[in-house]
C-alpha cells in the first residue's frame, strides 16, 4: 500500500478521471475526498470506495467558488484530520472558437479550469506546510501545450502547468511537491455530446497516437498515483504527457 496513513482530496471525483483516481488512491490504502459538483455523483464515487473496504467521504463543491473549496477543505480535516494529497483535476471544456466564445463562458472557464488550482492549493497548503509534506497534481491537458485545442480551455490549462510549476519552486523548501499531468484524449464522460453528435470521433482520434489507441481514466490515475506517492519523493515541477505518445509527434 504507497498511500497508507495518506489523506487525499480529488476534485472532480465524481466523474471519469477523478473517480478512476479516487479509487485507485483508496485502493492504495489512502482515505479520500471525492469532490464534484454534483453531490449525488460524488457520493456514488465514496459509496463504491466503502463497498470495496476503503474509506472515502463524497463531498459537494464549486470548485470556482472560494466559500465552497475552504468548506470542502473543512470538512476533509474535519473528518479526517489531515490533507496530505490534492488532486485539481475538476474541469469543464465550454466553447471553441474565439470569435464566437462569449465573455461569460470565457471567464467560467477559466474559472473552473484555472482559478479553481489556486483556491484549492491555496486552501490546503497551510496544512502541508504546517506538516512539512504534501503532494499536489494538477490534471492538465495536451491542449495547454499546443494551438490545436478549444481556446478558452487551452489558454486556461497552460496556466494551470505554469502556476504547477510556480508552487513547485515556492513550496519545495516545505517538502511540498507540485506536479502536472497532461492527458491527451481520454475516453470519459467529457466527450458524451460530441460522441452523441459524432459516434465514431474517438476511432478517429486513436489514429492520431503512436499506441494506437485513446486513453483510459486508469491510464491517468496511475500517473497521478505515481506522483502523489513517496515513490516521487524528488519529483516537483514535473510536466508528465500522459498521451499514447501524441506530443512526441
Ligand atoms: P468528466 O467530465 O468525466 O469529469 C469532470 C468532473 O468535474 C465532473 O464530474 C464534473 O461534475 C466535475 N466538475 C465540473 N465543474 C466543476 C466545478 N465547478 N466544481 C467541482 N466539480 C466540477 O471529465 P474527465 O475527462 O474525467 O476530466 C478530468 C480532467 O482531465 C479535467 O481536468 C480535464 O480537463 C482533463 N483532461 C481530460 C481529457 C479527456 O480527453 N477526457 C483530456 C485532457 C485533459
Amino acid at each position: 500500500m504507497k498511500l497508507e496513513n495518506r489523506v487525499a482530496i480529488v476534485t472532480g471525483g465524481g466523474s471519469g478521471i477523478g473517480r478512476a483516481t479516487a479509487e485507485l488512491l483508496a485502493a492504495e490504502g489512502a482515505r479520500v475526498v471525492a469532490a464534484d459538483l454534483h453531490e449525488a455523483r460524488a457520493r456514488e464515487t465514496a459509496d463504491g470506495i466503502t463497498a470495496q473496504g476503503g474509506t472515502a467521504l463524497g463531498v459537494q463543491v464549486d470548485v470556482s467558488q472560494a466559500a465552497a473549496v475552504d468548506l470542502m477543505v473543512t470538512r476533509a480535516l474535519d473528518t479526517f484530520g489531515q490533507v496530505d494529497i490534492l488532486v485539481n483535476n475538476a474541469a469543464i471544456a465550454e466553447g471553441d472558437d474565439i470569435l464566437t466564445i462569449d465573455e461569460a463562458t470565457w471567464d467560467r472557464n477559466l474559472n473552473v479550469v484555472l482559478k479553481s488550482v489556486y483556491l484549492c492549493s491555496r486552501a490546503v497548503l497551510p496544512h502541508m506546510i504546517r506538516q512539512r509534506q504534501g503532494a499536489i497534481v494538477n490534471i492538465a491537458s495536451v491542449n495547454g501545450l499546443t494551438g490545436l485545442g478549444e481556446e478558452a480551455y487551452s489558454a486556461a490549462k497552460a496556466g494551470v502547468i505554469n502556476l504547477t510549476q510556480n508552487m513547485a519552486v515556492k513550496y519545495g523548501q516545505h517538502n511540498v511537491r507540485a506536479n502536472v499531468i497532461c492527458p491527451g484524449t481520454i475516453h470519459t464522460p467529457i466527450w458524451q455530446s460530441r460522441l452523441d453528435r459524432d459516434p465514431q470521433i474517438l476511432e478517429r482520434l486513436a489514429a492520431w497516437y503512436p499506441l494506437g489507441r485513446v486513453g483510459r481514466p486508469e491510464d491517468v490515475a496511475k500517473a497521478v498515483l505515481f506522483l502523489a506517492s513517496d515513490d516521487a519523493a524528488w519529483i516537483t515541477g514535473a510536466v508528465l504527457n500522459v498521451d499514447g505518445g501524441l506530443m512526441a509527434g
